[in-house]
């Protein structure tokens, strides 16, 4: 039986039988795969830490007959913090649930892991604006499966433009002349510059961005809609970060 070395982040895990589970995860060999690992949930079980989601572990699996199968695996960061806050489970939990609803099983996507273990980092190590880190990490996801929004000008005429309307369904934004009557989101110039700075920036300098409350709803909206529209599906972990929001709004 070959074994197989490889890194991965547990995205979710279904429970199967009376103690087994089979965890999905992104990994750098394989991209996202699926592995069955026999026991996981009985008490002394060797795999129970390292299986849980968010884990980032270095594994061995084998073949099997139609899954793999998990024989042994070396924590490198567990990122289990983010369990025990619940700001930072919810959009933890939202990270996951995009990469696994945007992923294709067994493609390499090198470019997504390193942008889903530097966010996990992020929430861990560093204080930032999570609502900020969403819409950098929503952006930057959907652009590395080739979606990236034309913000250099309007999509259609390519004019330099200082403001326009975002079209979700056409991914950039339109002049006034030619948005005509499609349905799209007015984008000042302000806002316009801060899209601009979103595309261009590194994770790690997220401090060098300030946004207001209610340009930061409304940016929000659009690049939810916008991600809606490429994925053709709901996200569950939204509920949860929506219902977190209106209950901080209210006390
Ligand atoms: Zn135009």
């Amino acid at each position: 039986m070959d074994f197989i070395k490889l890194q991965g982040v547990v995205l979710k895990s279904i429970n199967i039988g009376e103690s087994d589970k089979i965890i999905t995860m992104l990994t750098d060999k394989f991209g996202k795969i699926d592995v069955v690992v026999y026991g996981a949930r009985k008490s002394n079980s060797k795999f129970m830490a390292s299986t849980q989601q968010f884990c980032y572990c270095e594994f061995v699996i084998s073949k099997g007959k139609s899954l793999y199968n998990l024989k042994q695996c070396n924590i490198i960061e567990s990122f289990q913090s983010i369990l025990l806050n619940l700001d930072k489970l919810a959009y933890g939990s939202y990270f996951l649930e995009l990469i696994d609803k945007l992923t294709e099983k067994d493609s390499v996507n090198l470019s997504l892991m390193g942008l889903l273990l530097k966010t996990l980092y992020i929430i861990t190590h560093d204080e930032v604006d999570l609502e900020l880190l969403k819409l950098v990490f929503d952006f930057k996801a959907i652009s590395l499966f080739g979606n990236m929004p034309y913000l250099n000008g309007c999509i259609k005429c390519r004019k330099k433009i200082e403001f326009g309307y975002f079209s979700v369904s056409d991914g950039g934004i339109y002049c006034p002349k030619c948005k005509e009557n499609k349905f799209a989101y007015p984008i000042n110039k302000e806002t316009l510059n801060l899209l601009l700075k979103i595309k261009n920036i590194k994770l790690e300098n997220l401090r060098d961005i300030n946004i207001d409350k209610k340009t930061m709803n409304y940016l929000q909206e659009i690049m939810s809609n916008y991600i809606k529209y490429y994925i053709n599906r709901d996200l569950k972990s939204l509920n949860l970060l929506s219902q977190i929001k209106n209950y901080k709004e209210m006390i």
